[in-house]
């Protein structure tokens, strides 16, 4: 597979993907085999998954000319657990493989105690399907294997939805810990694979700030709300699903928490009454869904990410605590930044910035790949 100039510059630099446009010739191979990659003078460049119906057409999986066979897969999924073990300690819900961040790119593996939830993002991946679910087997304790192939990003590689349980089984949803509490978790039948794990440590984390009236916008589940419950006066949780709200309440009540509440509503038309009249808040969280999906959104989405933060800013009390969070790929640190500081300018309130957080360890960030820092998680407090 021969590839332009470009694209023999990111695969260099140790990027994992090159693009339709910088493939200049394809051999003849099927969709979902692995190719070499090679320059325009022919110098080898790497090993990739390869898919011309996605945009993403080669994913490398290796820079070495090497076997890929089952101890190649074995050893990347063992490295990936060791990882984890670093600092996992007595956590039961954790990300086990995150996809090119561990060097297996298009996979996902996530544990809640005993079940194991995989899902394949790229076509190559989604053909090593009976290998891994061997291979997980071996390596891994669980009582059931779950599959999770719903994406959306499954639709671009050609690939179509995929879900059930593919070994064992478990009686769901069952009970998992989060910090000092538990959450109920449903890995066949809920949102993503269950729980939105990426913000599991930041969640702890805010909890050392948060105080008086607080807020919880994007709750979901309200897990932000069961961390903070004790430290906060009372929390309002408000999201558009119900589904979720109602999950939100039992795990208050799971917990004994007394003074969380739900509030379906859209958070933007929530804010802007908040705002109308004057109700104000010691603690914000702002959690959204990505509003900047692909680069044609970037203009749309950060209009949105700017709103929310100048209406909460808005609404803050002095002294009081914004936790603002994106989690869209490509809306950059600088670019949250930049929109951080228009808002707090337009909002005429000065905030300090406390801590800027990301993702969980058990979401890594490859240095080569920026996409892999998707996740911000900022705290700041009004002045
Ligand atoms: N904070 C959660 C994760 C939030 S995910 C956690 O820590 O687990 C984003 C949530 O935003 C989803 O629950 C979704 O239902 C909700 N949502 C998306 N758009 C919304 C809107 N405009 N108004 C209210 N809720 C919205």
């Amino acid at each position: 597979m021969t590839i332009h100039h470009r694209g023999v510059r990111r695969v260099q630099a140790h990027h994992p993907w090159v693009f339709r446009s910088d493939v200049l010739q394809a051999e003849d191979c099927s969709p979902g085999d692995i190719v070499e990659v090679v320059s325009p003078a022919k110098q080898f460049l790497a090993l990739a998954f390869f898919n011309p119906h996605s945009q993403i057409t080669l994913r490398v999986i290796s820079h070495r000319r090497e076997e890929v066979n089952r101890d190649f897969w074995k050893k990347r999924i063992e490295r990936a657990l060791a990882q984890r073990e670093l600092w996992r300690g007595d956590r039961d819900a954790y990300r086990v493989i995150f996809g090119e961040s561990d060097q297996l790119p298009g996979l996902i593996l996530d544990r809640y105690r005993h079940a194991l939830v995989f899902q394949t993002l790229s076509l190559g991946m989604d053909l090593q399907k009976p290998l891994l679910i061997s291979l997980f087997g071996e390596v891994l304790e669980s009582r059931a294997l779950i599959e999770r192939n719903e994406a959306a990003v499954r639709e671009l590689e050609g690939l179509p939805k995929q879900r059930g349980i593919v070994k064992g089984g478990v009686p769901t949803p069952f009970e998992v810990r989060e910090g000092q509490h538990t959450v109920l978790v449903d890995p066949i039948e809920g949102h993503k694979t269950g729980l939105y794990l990426d913000q599991a440590e930041n969640r702890t984390q805010v909890a050392r700030y948060v105080h008086g009236r607080a807020l919880d916008a994007f709750a979901f589940q309200g897990e932000f709300a069961i961390h903070i419950a004790d430290k906060t006066s009372e929390v309002i949780c408000v999201d558009s699903s119900v589904s979720a709200l109602k999950a939100a309440r039992g795990n208050f009540e799971r917990n004994g928490i007394r003074n969380a509440f739900i509030h379906e509503a859209n958070v933007f038309d929530y804010l802007r009454e908040c705002q109308n009249k004057k109700e104000l808040f010691d603690t914000i969280i702002l959690d959204p869904p990505p509003f900047v999906r692909g680069k044609r959104e970037a203009a749309g989405g950060l209009r949105g990410y700017k709103e929310i933060n100048l209406r909460a800013m808005k609404i803050l009390r002095p002294g009081g605590i914004l936790v603002t969070c994106s989690c869209s790929q490509n809306f950059t640190e600088s670019m949250f930044f930049e929109m951080l500081q228009e808002a707090s300018r337009d909002a005429k309130r000065e905030l300090q910035v406390l801590e800027k957080r990301g993702a969980a360890p058990d979401h890594p960030v490859l240095l080569s790949f920026p996409e892999s820092a998707y996740l911000q998680c900022w705290i700041l407090q009004v002045l």
